[in-house]
């Protein structure tokens, strides 16, 4: 049987006092969510916190509401969002319905039903799938710690593999997804079975004016795009129509930015091969979606 090594467990009772036990015990202390990714780390002894801070009880930290902010309309997103209250949320499928997409093939019931969107992301797991989303839906996280909250584009969250801007004494409360009218976006996958971590994925949210794009966000995962991004294929999309062309397009340029390693679920020629051609399908199905608006 697999046993993590021996760990301190304190449950924090809001926000405030996670931070302050996380503060209190250093590094070596560690937030445990749905404990998916981090429970399984620690029985294989990848992961040896001496001290866990359980964040389930702060209720402030669950749920999805639209807000009015100062630069329009957002999704928030509480870190402690669980993937199967994000999957049965309508507001989630109204206006970023990408992450319905994505939350329908990841892993099965139980993993969704206690693994939360928070975990997903500070996680950093290069096969994350809400990764890959909240890239291309340009979210930004809210991060709190002694000295208060600040904000930080998911697209610079991410340091590198399981490495994330979550400093050691801070907690990510909240991820906010600008909410844009004209919009649709689309999450693609392909697995080797049902419930299976990604071989490649691709997400597209398109903004079309007269049939042409004024906005575009694309996010790869498994496919080793840095910070799970694709820039340049983003920006050969602006002002362009939206045909197979320009989007098979599209996914060549995304590819090219793609560093895929070699594994059990493929050789790099096919993982760059899902790359394009997943990116151009997401982008067709969020052309479609938008038109549809
Ligand atoms: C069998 C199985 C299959 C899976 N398949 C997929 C899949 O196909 N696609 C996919 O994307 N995922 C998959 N997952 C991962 C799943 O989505 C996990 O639930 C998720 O990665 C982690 O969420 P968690 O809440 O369990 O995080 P935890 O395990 O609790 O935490 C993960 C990490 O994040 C940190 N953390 C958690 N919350 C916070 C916070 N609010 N602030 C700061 N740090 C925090 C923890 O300290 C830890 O380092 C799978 C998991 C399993 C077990």
């Amino acid at each position: 049987m697999q046993v993590p090594a021996h760990f301190e467990y304190r449950r924090a009772t809001d926000v405030d006092h996670a931070v302050a036990l996380l503060g209190r015990f250093g590094p070596e202390a560690r937030v445990v969510a749905g404990g998916h990714s981090l429970i399984p780390m620690m029985k294989l002894r990848l992961a040896q916190p001496e001290l866990l801070v359980d964040i389930n009880e702060l209720t402030e930290l669950s749920g999805v509401r639209l807000h009015n902010g100062p630069d329009g309309p957002e999704l928030r997103i509480g870190a402690l969002t669980r993937h199967a209250e994000l999957l049965d949320c309508a507001l989630v499928g109204e206006h970023a319905a990408m992450l319905h997409d994505a939350e329908r093939v990841i892993a099965d019931p139980v993993v969704r039903n206690r693994g939360t969107v928070g975990g997903s992301i500070c996680q950093a797991d290069p096969s994350e799938d809400l990764s890959g989303a909240f890239t291309a839906l340009r979210a930004v996280a809210v991060i709190r710690g002694a000295d208060g909250e600040r904000t930080v584009p998911v697209r610079e969250f991410f340091h590198g593999p399981y490495e994330t801007a979550v400093g050691p004494a801070e907690v990510l409360v909240e991820l906010r997804v600008p909410v844009r009218a004209g919009s649709g976006s689309s999450y693609l996958k392909v697995d080797r079975r049902a419930g299976d971590w990604a071989v490649a994925a691709a997400g597209a949210v398109l903004n079309l004016q007269n049939g042409r794009v004024t906005a575009a966000g694309l996010g790869l995962t498994a496919v080793g795009a840095p910070g799970f991004g694709a820039p340049d294929a983003e920006e050969y999309l602006l002002g362009r129509s939206t045909d197979a062309g320009t989007f098979a397009e599209a996914g060549r340029i995304a590819a090219r930015a793609c560093r895929p390693v070699a594994d059990q679920r493929g050789p790099v020629d096919y993982k760059l091969h899902l790359a394009a051609e997943l990116t151009a399908r997401a982008l067709t199905a969020a052309a479609a979606r938008a038109a549809d608006r």
